[in-house]
């Protein structure tokens, strides 16, 4: 039997993400993927947030999806009412449109590049685990042995099935199609609200075709057909614009759920396989991938041995929550966008308020991602925040702190004098620097200048020093593992 320490099943945006994560962590990793190719019928996600954007550049790919798309001011709770995040304390105080297509394929050339071998044209349909391991079999009848299995398998994720993994939350309340097709009459461009929520007819492929987004007069959950594409049209704009040549129809809900745990002994699951919402905000790609982020260096060092297992429940208490908080803020955004007159005035009330500085600045921070604060203790308000992505002065030249991130290794960040961390020495990268500028964090706004950070893998800070060394060893331990002595060589 193949045998490797982790297989991946799913090679979406979550799942190559992920895989990238243990390959740059040296793990002999393989992903599972049904789709011969990385084609994604439809155009599903349009882009990805700030947070998220950090990360690539965390890995030094960020331009790679930059040079591809546009950037753009973020909405999210009310439809139409861009958030300006363009004074957010970032290097990309924005989003980036940029259709799941290009994200997937971007992704995957880099994986291909790490050489993560993936299995095309067959998926995961079951396993079995035990204390050491588990056997994951194929739909081409082989079968697969690994330390851990991962299920980025997506919201219908049959890992998480199999693996009994409850999926608790609210059933949906509306349906809406999305389709691409042609037109023989003129449509009706650009957005109309129904008491249902949002409908949409948008130009594609310059004019020639047409992208649909319409509320359905009841929420279904099965797969759409013409017919229901047609009676939506009429029910929402009187005539179905002999729309034709569909290309792609597919149907979404506003149901929310989330994984009642997010590991069960061997088996993790990360992405849509773990939480599901409606499209509104566009924070399921994002989630995913800092899913594979948070998860990716915690499970290369707990299959390398160097941290016990429980540092994998540390993926679950941190990622978690952030999921739970989307799942509200996308229901609000559901309710927020209906066209009746009650929505319709909590919508201005809403709006009006995002149009303060302070929501305005929270919301953004929230829904972009910048915000997230992991629980790292109490102290320094940089404790469990992402590390922001300083221009730093080294023995060698001016760096940015997120080079020192491109191998996906934690760094201790002296800007004093300099900590001594040599039996962690392999694990945790000590780098010198000056750096005279402010410390400002979105959100929380300016904050102290600290002697030394250190930063986990994911980019979020583990520790923040004084001047002294006061904390650290127990930092150093709780994140990377006891400390390694070696005996002088004889
Ligand atoms: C209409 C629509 C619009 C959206 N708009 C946005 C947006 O603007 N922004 C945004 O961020 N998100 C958006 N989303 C959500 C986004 O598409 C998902 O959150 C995202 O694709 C999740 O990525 P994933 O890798 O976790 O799962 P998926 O993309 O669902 O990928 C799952 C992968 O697993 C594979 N797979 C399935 N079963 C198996 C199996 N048994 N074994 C092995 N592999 C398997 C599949 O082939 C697939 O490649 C939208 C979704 C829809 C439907």
């Amino acid at each position: 039997m193949d045998e490797h320490a982790v297989v991946i099943a799913g090679g979406a945006s979550t799942g190559l993400m992920l895989a990238a994560e243990l390959s740059l962590a040296r793990v002999d990793v393989v992903v599972v993927e049904p789709r011969m190719t990385q084609e994604v019928l439809g155009t599903r996600a349009r882009g990805v947030h700030a947070r998220t954007i950090e990360v690539l550049d965390q890995r030094g790919i960020a331009d790679r999806f930059l040079s591809q798309g546009q950037p753009a001011q973020i909405a999210g709770l009310v439809t139409a009412v861009p958030l300006d995040m363009s004074d957010s304390p970032t290097r990309h105080p924005y989003g980036l449109a940029l259709v799941q297509q290009r994200i997937e394929e971007t992704l995957a050339a880099w994986v291909a590049e790490l050489a993560v071998p993936i299995h095309r044209g067959r998926e995961v349909t079951g396993f079995t685990q035990d204390d050491t391991g588990v056997d994951v079999a194929l739909s081409d009848g082989s079968s697969l042995r690994a330390k851990y299995l991962v299920g980025c398998d997506g919201g219908r994720s049959l890992v998480r099935k199999r693996a009994g993994i409850e999926f608790p939350g609210w059933d949906a309340t509306t349906s809406s199609l999305i389709a691409e097709g042609e037109w023989s009459e003129e449509p009706a461009w650009g957005i109309r609200r129904t008491e249902g929520g949002i409908n949409a007819l948008g130009k594609l492929d310059g004019g020639k075709r047409v992208g649909l987004l319409l509320v359905e007069p009841q929420a279904r959950d099965e797969e759409p057909t013409l017919d229901a594409l047609r009676s939506a049209l009429v029910a929402v704009y009187g005539t179905d614009f002999g729309v034709h040549k569909v290309t792609f129809l597919s149907r979404f809900t506003d149901s929310a759920r989330q994984a009642a745990s997010y590991r069960k002994g061997r088996v993790l699951l990360a992405g849509d396989a773990a939480h599901v919402h409606s499209p509104a905000g566009g924070q399921g790609v994002s989630l995913g991938v800092q899913d594979a982020v948070n998860l990716g260096w915690k499970l290369a060092q707990v299959v390398k041995g160097i941290s016990p297992e429980s540092l994998l429940d540390t993926y679950q208490a941190e990622r978690h929550p952030i999921a739970a908080r989307a799942l509200r803020l996308n229901m609000a955004a559901t309710a927020l966008n209906r066209g009746d007159e009650r929505a319709t005035a909590l919508r201005e009330l809403v709006s009006e308020m995002l149009a303060m500085d302070e929501p305005r600045k929270r919301y953004a921070a929230i829904l972009s991602g910048l915000e997230i604060h992991y629980d790292a203790g109490a102290g320094h308000p940089l404790l469990g925040r992402r590390m922001p992505d300083l221009d730093v002065i080294t023995a060698s030249g001016p760096r940015r702190v997120f080079t020192f991130l491109h191998e996906a290794r934690a760094v201790l960040l002296n800007l004093s004098a300099p900590l001594d961390i040599a039996p962690w020495a392999e694990r945790v990268q000590r780098v010198d620097a000056r750096y005279a500028g402010p410390w400002e964090l979105p959100m929380v706004g300016a904050v102290p200048a600290p002697a030394a950070v250190l930063i986990r893998p994911d980019g979020y800070v583990a520790w923040v020093g004084d001047g002294t060394d006061h904390g650290l060893q127990d930092a150093l331990s709780r994140w990377f593992g006891p400390a390694v002595t070696f005996a002088p060589a004889r």
